[in-house]
């Protein structure tokens, strides 16, 4: 891994059609991104993997896609409505907008404490010292649904997605027939207008989160919270395949936790500005689904027949943003070194989640050359699920640099001996070692590596 500047991030994502400033020819507008050819292809992956490892690989876990505007009651209960703040400054001499935690150089969310540390500081724009006091601000995105904009019709676009899964928690279990324990799992768009949205997709306004609630009895919750505290680790490191060394566990302090949450542990990422928040794991209680009892009328609590006791569940979440695990994954499969001389840049991306799984590179236009290559593209990608890339333009040199910065984990070269002998070359990323494999053979060939 060789260490990369958020700016330096920035460009190789857009010089490779990675993720692109959204309505660029307009200027942009901050806090919102549009993935590109291979960033859709990358972000796909992650929720693919992650819905396997959560949803498809646990009995007891299903899945769900919701609408992303609710009847606004939903956070009225879940109490995002007074809750959902972050502190905000304003710069009086320039109108400068700001995070007084993130100004602040700390955590805590305390306005008094933010008072006293914010009282002698400069503006990070202008560099006068004229803050007005810190003050809550609200971060939900509103709108109004029906042709009338008024108090009445006022709704919210979803800052998580768990919100919706505890309103269909009821739905959702009595369909399944399920018994506690058992989860639901969420991939899908959220909207949080953040004071300053800033370094690139980290922190945005419209971002993915993949969620699950996992709803349990009370008395278990320390045995499910280190099970999915767990599993978010392993799964970094296993399915992401990120080192262990750009990770660290950090406890949420009272002044820290969301309103919801008694105890919460994030994964933190060395990201190019540091180690910052990248997977929450939550214990919710029974905070959500009390309230949602409360504010609707309806009873959701639960009946254990073996234990013959009545209980509200508590809810053990798991959340991350899809945004964050594409920076921390490129982030960490980032690197520099040598071939024959000439430095490279590679992504050395774990093959679950590379863009390219492989790419087919013909080493000449010449018929019956093309016709070859074309015949073994066409049976890659009617016998795998893969996204599977076909380029003849430049040199094969350039070629491969191009497939190694994109973190291509397996190129497929086939020349004119390949006319005789019915074999291909298949060329690895990460050594760029060579062999020479039956073309008979190189769907298995593939499918082992
Ligand atoms: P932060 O403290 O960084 O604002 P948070 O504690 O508010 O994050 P959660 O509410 O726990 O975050 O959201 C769960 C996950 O969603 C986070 O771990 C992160 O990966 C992602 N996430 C949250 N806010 C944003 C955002 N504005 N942009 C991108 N991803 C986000």
């Amino acid at each position: 891994m060789t260490d990369l500047t958020m700016d330096e991030l920035t460009s190789l994502c857009k010089r490779r059609g990675f993720v692109f400033q959204s309505s660029e020819i307009y200027g942009g507008l901050a806090g919102f991104w549009d993935y590109g050819p291979y960033g859709v292809e990358l972000a796909n992956n992650l929720k693919k993997v992650w819905w396997q490892s959560v949803v498809r690989s646990n009995p007891e876990i299903y899945g769900l896609d919701s609408a992303i505007i609710q009847n606004p009651k939903l956070w009225q209960a879940s109490g995002h409505v007074d809750g959902f703040t972050d502190p905000l400054v304003d710069c009086k001499n320039c109108g400068a907008r700001l995070r007084a935690d993130h100004l602040a150089g700390t955590d805590s969310t305390d306005l008094s404490e933010l008072t006293a540390i914010l009282q002698d500081h400069a503006c990070p724009v202008c560099g006068k010292k004229t803050f007005t006091k810190p003050r809550y601000y609200n971060m939900m995105m509103k709108t109004w649904v029906g042709p009338i904009e008024d108090d009445a019709s006022v709704a919210y676009l979803r800052p998580e997605t768990a919100g919706s899964i505890f309103t269909n928690y009821e739905n959702v279990r009595e369909t399944t027939r399920s018994k506690i324990p058992f989860g639901i799992g969420q991939v899908g768009k959220a909207f949080r207008n953040e004071i300053s949205p800033r370094d690139f997709i980290f922190r945005v306004r419209e971002l993915e989160q993949m969620e699950m609630q996992y709803f349990i009895n009370p008395k278990t919750q320390d045995k499910f919270y280190s099970r999915w505290r767990d599993f978010a680790w392993n799964f970094l490191i296993d399915t992401i395949g990120i080192s262990e060394d750009s990770l660290h566990w950090h406890e949420h302090d009272e002044k820290e936790r969301a309103h919801y949450a008694a105890t919460a542990h994030d994964i933190y990422f060395k990201f190019p500005q540091g180690f910052k928040e990248l997977w929450g794991t939550h214990n919710r209680t029974d905070f959500d689904l009390s309230n949602h009892m409360r504010v609707s009328g309806k009873d959701l609590s639960y009946y254990d027949d073996q234990t013959q006791e009545r209980f509200t569940p508590y809810v053990i979440e798991s959340s991350v943003g899809v945004g964050r695990m594409f920076i921390a994954a490129l982030v960490d499969a980032y690197d520099e070194d040598e071939v024959n001389g000439e430095k490279r840049v590679v992504l050395r991306l774990h093959k679950n989640i590379a863009p390219v799984r492989v790419a087919i590179l013909p080493l000449s236009k010449k018929e019956p050359l093309m016709k070859l290559s074309h015949d073994v593209y066409v049976l890659l990608i009617k016998s795998l699920d893969w996204n599977i890339e076909y380029d003849e333009t430049q040199s094969i040199g350039k070629r491969y640099r191009r497939q190694d910065e994109i973190g291509t984990p397996q190129c497929i070269t086939i020349d004119f001996a390949s006319l005789d002998d019915h074999s291909v070359t298949i060329r690895d990323r990460d050594s760029t070692e060579q062999r020479r494999v039956k073309i008979d053979d190189l769907i298995n060939t593939l499918q082992k590596d």
